[in-house]
Order: structure tokens, then C-alpha cells, then sequence
């Protein structure tokens, strides 16, 4: 099954809808350890991993992003009958190292990677959908230490290089607090992230077929070497600078997008860290600030505030304690939540859209279906006319009489107090 690449399906204006949170996912289903968080779940239950993948997708998720295309940039070079060389244009318009070795399985990296990447390649392929790379936070980058960005180009240079062997349509990189190690990251995807090379007599419907091929009969093949879309998002904590949001390394949030947005991304946004309602005002800011790169807006699903704007901040109100990560249930978003995000990116013009930690399929479908979508979990979605209790449809039947009904719901003791 053929699809669409990312950059062609942002710039025709439509939604991309991307699922993220697997970690969390699979902390829930107990399958990875709530601490080190490391997804060692890709090589002892690969079944499990390409199955969560596929249910993402089926409740409407457009991306497999590994657990771990029409605009790209351009390498152009044409060649003559003779083979002879005649120019060639550049830049037309568009579970790492670290986190193995906390849990000393540092052996297992590449083929960890390799795996997570093939099952993804898979179900992407067998769906229809885009298939992502993903490379993110270290969590041992030091800006004051330049040894460490050594280190660190190193880190993505190894998940970059994996991610396009097996396949990956673009690169996501991801959750990260401090704006220069983010940087760093698309830097990598830049250099390293070369996509497939293509050879072809001709091909009408690529778009620079009419100007460049169609009255040049001297070209007789085309080579092409595509670098795949780099999509950049950070996780915008609770760091103030003079009263206004910024990065870990104080850096002001629009400024930061500016930046990413500079350094090349196709795509800049914020993911993680902030629940829908702490997120889309930042998102308002960013798009008022005049970045012209596509949006992204992929927050975690729980109802953080304005007291506590990420979920490392939020506390139990029963307890009283930290709620992060075992107890965030007590915050989690109801589904509406996610409906009226998924309208308010619509509003503001965010075309790739998802959500992450938190994130289960249902809400995915609900993000989908603020969009006007139906995917194919939708046969499932809520008819609650057909509910034995609350049900209208005239096919429910009416064993439970309305005094049955109010005992159930308590109405009729509470008119009588
Ligand atoms: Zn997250």
C-alpha cells in the first residue's frame, strides 16, 4: 500500500494525526518499568509492540512512530543519454544509548532499535500509514561541556542512520527541555537523515517534472536522493524567565520555535510535559509570533493547570503528593478534554496533532473524530441510545420502569431529603 508523504499531506492542509505515549502505555500494561522507563518491551514481546501499533492506528492515527512525500529537500542530479553529468541542485525546499545503559543492556541497543524500527516499517506498510524514526531527550546533555555534544551527535547520529536503513518516512525528535540539545538533534536528522536514493527515466507527476524534464530531452535519467522530513518538538516544563514560559535553558518558548524553525525543521511544535489545557496557550502564543513552519501539538492526556502546568507538577488532591507517574490517573483527562483540543488546534490551524504520554487508543479516536473522521474503531464509538438505563432507542427494552430507573440513579432519594 502506497501513501502520501507528511510534508505533502501538511501542505495540501490536511490533519496529521499522530499517536504517542507508548511508554506509559506499556508501563500500564505492565510490560515497562515505571523509573528507568526503558521499552525493553520491543525485544521481549515484539507481538505485543506491532499489536499496540496497530490499534493506534486503527483508532485513527496516521503515524506509526517507532518505539524508540512530496516536499523534501531535494538532491537533484541529471544526467545525459551519454551518462554525462549535466548540473545538480541541492535543498529545493524540504531507546538510545543512555537509558540501555541505566538497566545494563547496553548490548541489546542496536538490535533493540532495529527491531522497534522493523515492527514499525511493518505496520505502516501494511496500513497505509507514515512510519516515523524517533530520536529524543538524553538526559545527560550539558551545554557548559562541549565534550558532551560529542557525545550526544554520536547518540542520534546511530538512531538516525537506523531509522532511514529501515525505512523511516521522516524523524521525529522529540520531548526535549533544553532548547540546544533539541537543536543538536535536528542538526543530526539534517546531516544524517538522507533518504532513499531513487533512480528514474522520468515521472510525470513529481512536481518539477514539467519545468525541468518535460523540454529537456538531453536528460535521459534522474537520480534523486531525498532527506526526510524532520519534525522537532519540545517539552515545555515549568522554567520561568522573567514571569514568561522558556526552556530549560531559558530560552522564551517563541523564541525557541524560532529558532528549530530556522535550524531547518519542517515541522516545530511542543510535545509532552503539559496537558491540553497548558499547552494550547503556548500554542496560541507561538502561532501569534509568526512561525511559518506546520504546528505541532502532541500533550500529554491529563488536566494539568495554571498552578501546575506539567504533569511532573501535579499533585493528588486527595493526597496531597506528587502525583508523577504512578498516580496521574487521579488527573487523567476525560475524553471531551480531548475533543475540544482537538477543535482548538483546528481553530489555530495545528495540522499534526497527537497526543503523548497518557495516551491510550480510545483517546486517539476521539481526537480523530473531532476532526470529522471515522476511523475503523469507531465502530465502536459510544451509542449511548442503546444503554439499558439511559438508552431512548425504542429497541432497549423497558424492563426497568422509571421508578427502577431513579433507584439507580438516586434521584428519588434525593428529592425526598
Ligand atoms: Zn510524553
Amino acid at each position: 500500500m502506497t501513501c502520501r508523504g507528511l510534508m505533502q499531506r501538511l501542505n495540501d492542509g490536511e490533519k496529521v494525526i499522530v499517536a504517542e505515549g507508548y511508554i506509559f502505555n506499556f508501563e500500564k500494561r505492565c510490560y515497562v518499568q515505571a523509573g528507568p522507563f526503558v521499552p525493553t518491551v520491543v525485544l521481549e514481546h515484539p507481538d505485543l509492540v506491532k499489536q499496540s501499533h496497530e490499534e493506534f492506528v486503527r483508532a485513527g492515527s496516521d503515524v506509526v512512530q517507532a518505539f524508540t512525500a512530496s516536499s523534501y529537500r531535494y538532491l537533484i542530479t541529471l544526467f545525459n543519454k551519454k551518462k554525462q553529468y549535466i548540473w545538480a541542485l541541492g535543498t529545493l525546499y524540504y531507546g538510545h544509548r543512555e537509558k540501555l545503559k541505566l538497566i545494563d543492556r547496553s548490548a541489546d541497543l542496536e538490535t533493540l532499535n532495529r527491531t522497534a524500527l522493523r515492527i514499525a516499517r511493518e505496520c505502516a506498510t501494511d496500513t497505509g500509514t507514515l512510519m516515523a524514526g524517533d530520536i529524543c531527550n538524553t538526559n545527560t546533555y550539558n551545554p557548559a561541556n562541549p565534550s558532551n555534544r560529542e557525545k550526544l551527535e554520536a547518540i542520534f547520529k546511530e538512531q538516525v542512520e537506523w531509522a532511514i536503513e529501515e525505512g523511516a518516512d521522516f524523524i521525529v525528535a522529540e520531548t526535549f527541555g533544553i532548547l540546544d540539545e533539541a537543536l543538536i538533534a535536528l542538526d543530526v536528522i539534517k546531516r544524517y537523515g538522507k533518504g532513499n536514493f531513487h533512480a528514474f527515466k522520468y515521472k510525470p507527476e513529481l512536481p518539477f517534472y514539467d519545468f525541468l524534464l518535460k523540454e529537456n530531452d538531453n536528460v535521459s535519467w534522474m537520480f534523486l536522493l531525498t532527506g526526510v522530513p524532520a519534525v522537532t518538538t519540545i517539552a515545555v516544563h515549568n522554567n520561568l524567565k522573567d514571569g514568561v514560559e522558556c526552556t530549560v535553558d531559558e530560552v522564551e518558548v517563541t523564541e525557541a520555535m524560532k529558532r528549530i524553525e530556522s535550524a531547518g525543521a519542517d515541522v516545530v511544535g511542543l510535545n509532552c510535559a503539559r496537558g491540553p489545557d497548558t499547552m494550547l496557550p503556548l500554542m496560541e502564543k507561538i502561532k501569534k509570533s509568526g512561525v511559518k513552519a506546520h504546528l505541532a501539538a502532541l500533550p500529554v492526556t491529563y488536566r494539568t493547570t495554571e498552578k501546575e502546568p506539567s504533569f511532573m507538577n501535579l499533585t493528588d488532591p486527595k493526597t496531597g503528593k506528587l502525583a508523577f507517574p504512578i498516580n496521574l490517573d487521579c488527573a487523567l483527562c476525560p475524553r471531551d478534554d480531548i475533543f475540544e483540543f482537538g477543535r482548538r488546534c483546528d481553530e489555530l490551524g495545528i495540522n499534526y496533532v497527537g497526543l503523548c504520554c497518557g495516551n491510550s487508543p480510545h483517546y486517539t479516536r476521539t481526537l480523530a473524530e473531532s476532526f470529522g473522521r471515522k476511523p475503523p474503531g469507531s465502530k465502536f464509538s459510544p451509542e449511548m441510545s442503546l444503554h439499558c438505563i439511559f438508552g431512548t432507542d425504542e429497541k432497549v427494552d423497558k424492563y426497568l420502569t422509571t421508578d427502577a430507573v431513579e433507584n439507580v440513579l438516586g434521584r428519588k432519594n434525593q428529592s425526598e431529603d
